[in-house]
Formats: structure tokens, C-alpha cells, sequence
């Protein structure tokens, strides 16, 4: 049997003395953990718990990990409600908004288990869907991915653009994303341990995931239009996400920089050829203002955009090594049912 010596779990939350396991208390080592970043979902969190207890109380010992992302309106209350009535429940509460990726890698650092679902609040992904994941991770597989069937609710551009995104990573990066895939998925308590060693601050879950391998498998499920609220994703932060994965899992756009610099060279030297040939043969009559702006202007942008392009890159260097946390941790509540003594069998 193999023992795994987990974090300390340290509560630095208000001190509340029923987040201590009551004394007696029958030990349920809990085997199942749920991680949810939540970031105003005040309106919905309440009803999405009951739906997650309904299934995971069926699954044997679970505990579910709400990462509080900077929530402006109740939910951090809510949650606390639930907390005080469920000793299922562990809270974490991030200091301010650090965005679903960072969230949810607060959420895995916290973790423990054997196996970890990560899971979005809005009931977008059904927790119905989990006993599949769950019985696709018992048949041998690390890694089990919920694939969305088809998109509801959601509009043609989001679906287009969405798709669009997909191909690109696939012709470009050297990882290979599943596609209509989001970040619903069951991993296994090994690829959480290799997920955790992944520290960079630019972080783009689709890809980290997919980066560290493992044995996976897809589950299909139809994704569900949002149960209330509205996405917090609006098409500036999408487009920002895809530049992250771009960036963040290939070097390729420096490489087309490279390419296109070499192909502008290449017509630079032929017009070049062309004009002294021209010159030689017809003499010079002095015109060719349109030709000298045309390619003054064509220089300029190809040199602007791989400037851009190398910038991007370099923005990346050099946030990573500032080697900030990537997130600063408000308050923590554990779960009632802690897994005993921080020792974990697997
Ligand atoms: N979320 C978060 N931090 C953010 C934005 C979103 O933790 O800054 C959470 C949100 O509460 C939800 C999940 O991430 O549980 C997915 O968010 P959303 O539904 O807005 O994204 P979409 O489903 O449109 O991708
Ligand atoms: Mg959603």
C-alpha cells in the first residue's frame, strides 16, 4: 500500500469551532473530491449543491471544494450557509477575482482523494454526468473528460469562433486539445499531482491539462444552457484566453515571423532584381513614389507585427519570473470529514 503525505491543511478561516470533525464522529475517508470555481453565482450555487449531494451521495465518500474567485454579490454567504448546514463542504476564498484558471489550480492544491472532478457552478455541466466519469475512472482511465454533445443556448458566433479556435491549436501546437471539451472532467489522483507541478502564472487549464497526458477518455454529455446569471466570458476575454493558448503551448507564431520576414526579403530582392533590370533596359523616368510606399508600408507592418508577436512572448517571460503565487488565499474552511491524520491509502 502505498501512502501519500498530503499538505498540511492549515485553517486560517474565522476560527469557527464546529469546522473541527465532532468528536465521535464515524470516519468516512472521502475518496471523491469536487472542485467548483464560483464567482457570482449567487443565484444559482444553492440549487447546484443540491443537485451535486443528490449524485454524489450515491458515490460513496465525497467532499466538494468551493473556490470562492473574488465574488462581488452574496455567494461567499451562501456558501457559508451551505457550509455551516453540509460538512461536505471545504471553502476557499480567494483574496480578490483571479479568474477561472487560477481558481481552479487553488482549488487542486487544496484537493485531496483519489480521484478529483472539476466541475462549473452554473449547471452548464450537469452534475448528473458525474457517475460515468466516476465509472470510466474505475474501468483504468487517469484522465475522464466530459465532451459537450452539442452547445445550447449559446450563439452561432460563440460556436463558430469556438470551433475555429480548436483547429488552430490543433494545426499549430504540438499538444493535442480534445475538441468541445471545457474543463469538466474527472482526473485521477496522479494527474492532479502532475497538474500541481505545472507552476507557470499564465495558465490555460485546457492545455495543462492536455499537456500532462495519461490514459483519457471522452464521455459525452449534452451541455446545458446556463441556470441563471450570465457568462462572465464576453469575447474580449475569450479572445485573450486563445491568445493564452496559443502562446502558452506553441512557439509557432514566432516561427511564422521568422517565415514571413524571410518571404518579404525574398520579394524585396526580386523587385529589387526587376528595377535595376528595368533601369538598365528603360532608363530611369523617375516615378515609382507608389512602388517606394507601397513597400515602405509593407515593411513597416511586417515588422510591427512580429514585433507584436515577439512581444507577446516576451510579456510572457516576463511576468513568469516575478514568480508571484499565483493566487493569495483569503480564508479557508475545511471540510467536517478530513481524510484521517493527513495520511492518504491509496
Ligand atoms: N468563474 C470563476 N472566475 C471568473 C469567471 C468565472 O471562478 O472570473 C467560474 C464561474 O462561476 C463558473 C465557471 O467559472 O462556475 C464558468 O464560468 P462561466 O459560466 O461564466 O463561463 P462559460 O460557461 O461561459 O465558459
Ligand atoms: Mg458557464
Amino acid at each position: 500500500m502505498k501512502i501519500t503525505k498530503l499538505r498540511a491543511v492549515n485553517d486560517v478561516s474565522d476560527g469557527i469551532a464546529s469546522l473541527i470533525t465532532p468528536a465521535g464522529s464515524p470516519f468516512t475517508p472521502y475518496r471523491l473530491c469536487v472542485i467548483v470555481p464560483v464567482f457570482n453565482e449567487a443565484k444559482g450555487i444553492a440549487e447546484f449543491h443540491s443537485r451535486l449531494t443528490s449524485v454524489m451521495d450515491a458515490l460513496g465518500g465525497w467532499q466538494v471544494i468551493y473556490v470562492n474567485d473574488g465574488s462581488t454579490d452574496d455567494t461567499l454567504s451562501i456558501l457559508k450557509q451551505l457550509r455551516a448546514g453540509d460538512g461536505h463542504i471545504a471553502l476557499v476564498n480567494l483574496s480578490r477575482n483571479f479568474g477561472k484558471e487560477i481558481a481552479m489550480t487553488a482549488g487542486l492544491d487544496y484537493a485531496s482523494g483519489d480521484a478529483v472532478i472539476v466541475i462549473d457552478a452554473d449547471l452548464q455541466d450537469p452534475p448528473e454526468v458525474i457517475p460515468s466519469l466516476v465509472a470510466a475512472w474505475q474501468e483504468g482511465y487517469d484522465v475522464v473528460y466530459a465532451q459537450r454533445r452539442m452547445r445550447q443556448g449559446e450563439t452561432w458566433l460563440k460556436k463558430t469562433t469556438a470551433t475555429l479556435f480548436y483547429r488552430l491549436m490543433e494545426g499549430l501546437g504540438d499538444v493535442r486539445l480534445p475538441r468541445e471539451t471545457g474543463d469538466f472532467r474527472l482526473m485521477s489522483w496522479r494527474v492532479v499531482e502532475a497538474i500541481r507541478s505545472l507552476r507557470e502564472s499564465h495558465r490555460f487549464m485546457k492545455g495543462l491539462f492536455a499537456w500532462v497526458g495519461f490514459p483519457s477518455k471522452a464521455v459525452l454529455y449534452e451541455r446545458a444552457p446556463r441556470h441563471t446569471g450570465i457568462s462572465k466570458w464576453n469575447y474580449w476575454k475569450l479572445w485573450n484566453l486563445a491568445i493564452e493558448g496559443i502562446t502558452s503551448f506553441t512557439v509557432m507564431p514566432l516561427k511564422l515571423a521568422s517565415y514571413l520576414g524571410v518571404a518579404v526579403s525574398l520579394c524585396a530582392a526580386l523587385f529589387i532584381l526587376q528595377l535595376i533590370v528595368h533601369t538598365i533596359l528603360f532608363g530611369n523616368p523617375v516615378a515609382g513614389y507608389p512602388s517606394l510606399m507601397a513597400v515602405v508600408l509593407f515593411l513597416g507592418g511586417a515588422q510591427l507585427l512580429t514585433l507584436g508577436v515577439i512581444g507577446e512572448y516576451l510579456g510572457r517571460v516576463f511576468n513568469e519570473t516575478k514568480e508571484r503565487p499565483l493566487y493569495l488565499v483569503e480564508s479557508f474552511i475545511s471540510a467536517y470529514l478530513p481524510v484521517s491524520s493527513e495520511l492518504r491509502a491509496d
